[in-house]
């Protein structure tokens, strides 16, 4: 595809054993992405339905998580003596965009941890602030509890403040992607490509894949890429009835539809060396 790799960016690494003393896997985009060993009922599977014995799996990567713990700390730190409804609403568009961030992967568990992290902290912040006061005091001023969704740290508006509560890292729900069918080989797909690259595909006819080949996978009448399933036609560059001959110097591959256009350019450029035109009138009526 004309890519190159950059060396300094690139690696290659073990993603299913610990090898060296190095962790398999890697981090991309803040998410890591290894393989774990599993039993023959959640294996992944090879092209032709062989278990492999491991599945990959994308989590986000520790480090990010530990950023982002540290982030939601240090919120709660600064703001030990601002009101409870101030704390949540610093807290929410943080946590609402992190978790959402790492939504499509596989992240309950983690969102879980970070829950009972931030309960932790939560729960420091107003003791500090009630020192003389009991625990159950505390949570009834601070949290909503059994609303049915266990505990909520919400503000009950107080004051002249609306209702906030907290976002819990785990209501956020995980939505996985569904993976496209990879493209292995030249052989399934991919047919335009190849067949410009190599000039021969086995399932492209040999005269087609030489003038993908020579116009470099271009058409020659628009000038665009051919995509795979693309309809496309071969033409006489010169027409037969002006004498273009059948030879492969004379051939050139369109898009079905350039074709059309330069059919009907050519027509036009034929009509005017005859005296009649042969194309059929449009019916009348209706
Ligand atoms: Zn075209």
């Amino acid at each position: 595809m004309g890519l190159e790799l950059n060396p300094s960016k690139t690696r290659i690494t073990h993603t299913l054993k610990e090898y060296e003393g190095q962790k398999p896997g890697f981090d991309f985009l803040g998410f890591t992405i290894r393989q774990y060993p599993v039993g023959k009922y959640h294996t992944g599977k090879d092209g032709s339905g062989m278990p492999l014995g491991f599945k990959t799996i994308i989590k986000p990567s520790p480090k990010k998580i530990k950023l982002h713990a540290e982030n939601v700390r240090s919120i709660i730190r600064t703001n030990k003596t601002a009101s409870q409804h101030k704390l949540i609403s610093q807290l929410n568009p943080v946590i609402r965009g992190w978790t959402k961030y790492y939504s499509t992967v596989v992240s309950k568990e983690i969102f879980t941890g970070l829950n009972h992290l931030t309960y932790k902290k939560l729960r420091a912040w107003a003791k500090r602030r009630h020192s003389k006061k009991n625990a159950s005091w505390i949570v009834n001023r601070y949290w909503l509890v059994d609303q049915g969704e266990g505990w909520e740290f919400a503000n009950k508006g107080r004051g002249k403040q609306k209702f906030l509560r907290l976002i819990k890292h785990a209501e956020t729900p995980i939505i996985r992607h569904i993976k496209v069918e990879d493209r292995r080989s030249p052989y399934d797909g991919e047919l335009v490509y190849w067949s410009t690259r190599m000039g021969r595909h086995p399932e492209v006819p040999k005269n087609v894949a030489t003038l993908l080949k020579r116009q470099k996978g271009k058409c020659a009448h628009c000038g665009l890429t051919f995509k795979d399933g693309d309809l496309k036609e071969k033409d006489h560059i010169i027409p037969r009835y002006r004498g273009g001959i059948y030879r492969h110097q004379n051939l050139q591959l369109l898009h079905r539809h350039c074709h059309d256009k330069k059919t009907a350019q050519d027509a036009v450029g034929n009509k005017r060396t005859k005296t009649k035109s042969r194309s059929p009138k449009p019916k009348s009526g209706q």
